[in-house]
This record gives structure tokens, sequence and C-alpha cells, in this order.
């Protein structure tokens, strides 16, 4: 008999909470609840119960695979060396080769990786890509280090791991603070190290490279793009039509700036932007393209308001310039869409109590905290989870790894068209998994990720 969501709530694991599920304790996982590690096994546990997984899988999801920590000295600019600490965590391959970002940033730390290594277990199992979890990261901040030492952390790091990872083991890609040249460097020396009887294609190493040296068309808007393609599968539901629909953004990097691109062009109205260095609003609409060259030049949307006539092309909704707003004016901004696309755990209790919205469309991965997903509940705001909305990155990740394998090239047309099948079937998984269960739309995709993490575990069994 299979149990519903509202059971396994009272008397369940809960991930803020008072009572834990007994695998806390076989696995030996600290039941603390502002841990993002606990917080993600928490509601993998909570579906897991929900659809009577086997122990055995639930054990072996629990936990990575395998963690590794490296320590690697660079040479700085001005001569003296420097100790970086960087992560592999290799969550499962029970679907194919490990997967996931490269994070190189100060808040860095192992369960935040292993958190977004298990998440891309989850997700590669959600959009039925044949990759498994994995995520890495080096702790520093980019935007400190020159070019140079960007390289040499880049190509040091990758050194250090070059054992462990592979076109057909673990392949990595880019995530926050990382980007295509970072790619590159890595899928060089990594062809160098692997030598000349290493793989056919040492470039099969990473997805997310330059076209020039293997990477694929539509790769780089592929996560926004993503995005979208499950709004608009979602939104007609929800009887919110995207034509005129109102967006705010939290995080205008790669993610961030491509999904507001591509919601402008079909007549979404981006009015409000939040990052890093400040932010912005404009009632009529901002002109999200200025305003991505903008960021790319001074690296944030700080002084984008001293810009006048960014008057947009056609069909893009867009005022003149923009004002600066406080970050709480940023949160109750009312729109129809709130699009998180920053760092995680953003949207806490606080901030989901503040936001004015209908739907919540998580392109970041783990943005909302346990609180604020209770809160955003509690409001009947739509929350549409992390695992489905951002998967577009490592599903045109996927195609770039086949090109690559094949050697063949797509346009970027069957990109793009492959990519909306494969959302659109995921979403439509998530849906029906929703009301079968009757259950809310995070649950609902982690059961339909398990549901088939379940079914090759049976098949595949456990040897030896
Ligand atoms: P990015 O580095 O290009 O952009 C990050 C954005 O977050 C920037 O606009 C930055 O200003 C903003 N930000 C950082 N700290 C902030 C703060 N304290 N307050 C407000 N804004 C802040 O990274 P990205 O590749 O766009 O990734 C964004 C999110 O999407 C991450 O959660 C990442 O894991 C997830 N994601 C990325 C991809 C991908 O293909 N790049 C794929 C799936 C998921």
């Amino acid at each position: 008999m299979s149990t519903t969501a509202t059971d396994v709530n009272k008397s369940n694991a809960n991930a803020s909470g008072t009572e834990w599920d007994p695998i806390f304790d076989e696995v030996g996982l600290p039941k603390d609840p502002s841990n993002i590690y606990t917080q993600t096994v928490a509601s993998m546990l909570q579906a897991a119960e929900i659809v009577n997984l086997r122990h055995r899988v639930r054990i072996i999801l629990a936990q990575p695979k395998n963690e590794i920590m490296v320590h690697f000295p660079v040479r700085m600019d001005d001569g003296h060396h420097k100790l970086f600490k960087g992560y592999r965590v290799q969550h499962n391959n029970a679907v194919g080769p490990y997967k996931g970002g490269l994070r190189f940033h100060p808040d860095v730390h192992l369960d935040d990786v292993k958190s977004l290594a298990f998440l891309m277990t989850m997700k590669c199992a959600l959009v039925r890509v044949p990759f498994g979890g994995g995520k890495g990261g080096v702790n520093c901040n980019p935007r400190e280090l020159s070019i140079g030492e960007l390289e040499r952390v880049s190509r040091r790091f990758t050194a250090a791991i070059a054992n462990d990872i592979g076109p057909d083991y673990d392949i990595p890609a880019p995530d926050v603070g990382t980007n295509s040249q970072i790619m590159a460097w890595i899928a060089d020396t990594y062809g160098a190290l692997s030598g000349r009887h290493g793989p056919a294609d040492p470039f099969a190493v990473v997805t997310g490279k330059p076209i020039a040296v293997g990477g694929s068309l539509g790769r780089e808007k592929a996560t926004g793009q993503g995005v979208v393609d499950v709004l608009r599968e979602m939104l007609p539901d929800l009887d919110i039509p995207i034509e005129d629909m109102r967006v705010s953004l939290l995080g205008f990097g790669n993610v961030g700036s491509w999904a507001a691109k591509i919601l402008s062009d079909l007549g979404a109205n981006v009015v409000a932007v939040m990052d890093h260095t400040g932010s912005i609003r404009n009632t009529e609409g901002l002109d999200v393209y200025a305003l991505a060259d903008h960021v790319a030049q001074n690296g944030g949307v700080a002084g984008f308001e001293k810009k006048t006539g960014t008057g947009g092309g056609s069909g893009r909704h867009c005022g003149e310039g923009c004002d600066v707003i406080t970050e709480d004016e940023f949160w109750e901004t009312p729109v129809d869409v709130f699009i998180p696309a920053a760092l995680e755990g953003m949207v806490d209790e606080k901030r989901a109590k503040q936001l004015h919205c209908r739907v919540v469309a998580e392109a970041a991965n783990a943005p909302t905290t346990p609180e604020g997903d209770a809160v955003l509940a509690s409001r009947g705001i739509e929350v549409i989870p992390d695992m489905l909305c951002n998967a577009g990155g490592v599903t045109v990740s996927y195609f770039e790894w086949v090109q690559n394998r094949s050697n063949v090239t797509w346009d970027v047309e069957q990109v793009d068209r492959e990519l909306n099948r494969i959302m659109c079937m995921a979403a439509r998984r998530t849906i029906v998994a929703k009301q079968k269960y009757d259950t809310n739309m995070r649950t609902a995709a982690y059961i339909a990720a398990v549901e088939h993490l379940g079914d090759i575990y049976n098949h595949r069994g456990i040897w030896p």
C-alpha cells in the first residue's frame, strides 16, 4: 500500500526538524536542520517513503560514493605561492558517468558540494539523461584573481584530480564562477596529461567548452532556455500567459541573463533584478539586453541606472533607464514569476514572506530553505523545483558529450528542439507524480527521480 505525502509529513522525516528518518543514524549523517546536505537528503527520503523505495537504494543515495578533497599550490603574479583547496564529490553513477559543475567561489565547502552533487543525481534521473551526479569546486574568489592566476588555478586543480575524472567516468562543467574558458583550460590540461594512449577524445572530459574546442551550439544559453521551456509548459495550467507576465530575477549571471533575454523575446516584462552589486527596477520593463551588456562590462547591475536611452528592440518591454532600489524593495516587487538565479539558501523564511508573486521558478540550485519552502506553501505560491527548472544545462551538456563522442555537430535548431522535448517530458513527469501522490512539485520531482533510480537498482542488483 502506498503512503500519501500527508502521512509522511505527519510521521516521518522533516528537514526542519523534530522527527528524523532512521536512515540519518544508520548512515551517520548529522541531524542538523541548517545543514544543506541534511536538507536535500531529507527531501529525498520523504519522496522515498511515499513510493516505498527499497531500503538499500535509500542508504546508497543518502551518502555520496566518493568525496575527493585536494590541496594544491599555485604561483601568484607577485611570485609567492598560495595553497588552494578543491573538491570533487561523486555522488552516484548507477545511470552513467558522474556529471556536474565546478564552482569557483570563496564559500565553497564540502557540504555544499555534496548537496549539489546529490541534486545532480536527482536531476539527471528526472530528465532521464544517462549520467550520474557529481559536483566540484575550488575555494577561491575568481574576481580577485588575474587571468593568469585563474588559468594556473584551473590547470593545477585539473592536475590534482586528473586521475578521478574522464570522458567515461566523471565529466565536469561550468557553474558559478567558472565559464567556457576555464573548461577549455581543463580540457587542454587533461588532454595533455592523459597521454597518447588516453581516450579517443580527451576533450569530452568537460562540457560547456567554447564552440572552437568541441563545445555545443546552444550550451551557453541552455540553462536559461530550459527554465523558459519549463515555464511555457507549466504556466498555462496556472493560468499565467507568458506574454506580458511580470518577472523579477535574483542573479543576472549566465542563467539569469539568458532566462531574462529569452523571456523578454517572448513578450514577458522583466521589472526588477538584484545581484551581488545592487538592485534595480523599472515597472515598465528593463532592457535586459542592454543590462546583460552592462553586466558583462562592469561585473554587475550596479551603475545601470546611469545609462539612459536603453530603449528596447521589437517585441520587448522596456522603459527608459531604471531606479536603484533597496533589497527589501526588490523582494517586495509585485510580479507573476520570481526567478532565483544566484546562490543556495537565499529564499529563507523572511524573504519568502516578503515575496509578492504567484510562482517561484528555481533556476539556481537549492535557492529555497526548508523554512522558506514552508512559507511559500502556506501562502499558496507554486514552486517549480530546481532539479526540474534548471536541468536544461545538464541536458545540453549531454548533447555536447554525445556530439564529442560521435564526431558530429548539431545545429542550434536541433539542440533547442531536443532540449525542449526533454524539458517538456520532465515537466509532465513531475505533474503526473504530483497528481498521483497528491503532493507538491518538489516532492513530485524527487518521486519521479527516485522511482527511476530504484528501477535501475532493481534491474542491476548490487554486486559484488
Ligand atoms: P554566475 O556566476 O554566472 O552568476 C551568479 C549570479 O549570482 C551573479 O549575477 C551574481 O551577482 C549573483 N550573486 C552572487 N552572490 C549574490 C548575492 N549575495 N546576492 C545577490 N546575487 C548574488 O552563475 P550561473 O552559472 O548563472 O549559476 C547561477 C545558479 O544556477 C547557481 O545556483 C548554479 O548552480 C545554477 N545552475 C547553473 C547552471 C549553468 O549551466 N551555469 C546549470 C544549472 C544550475
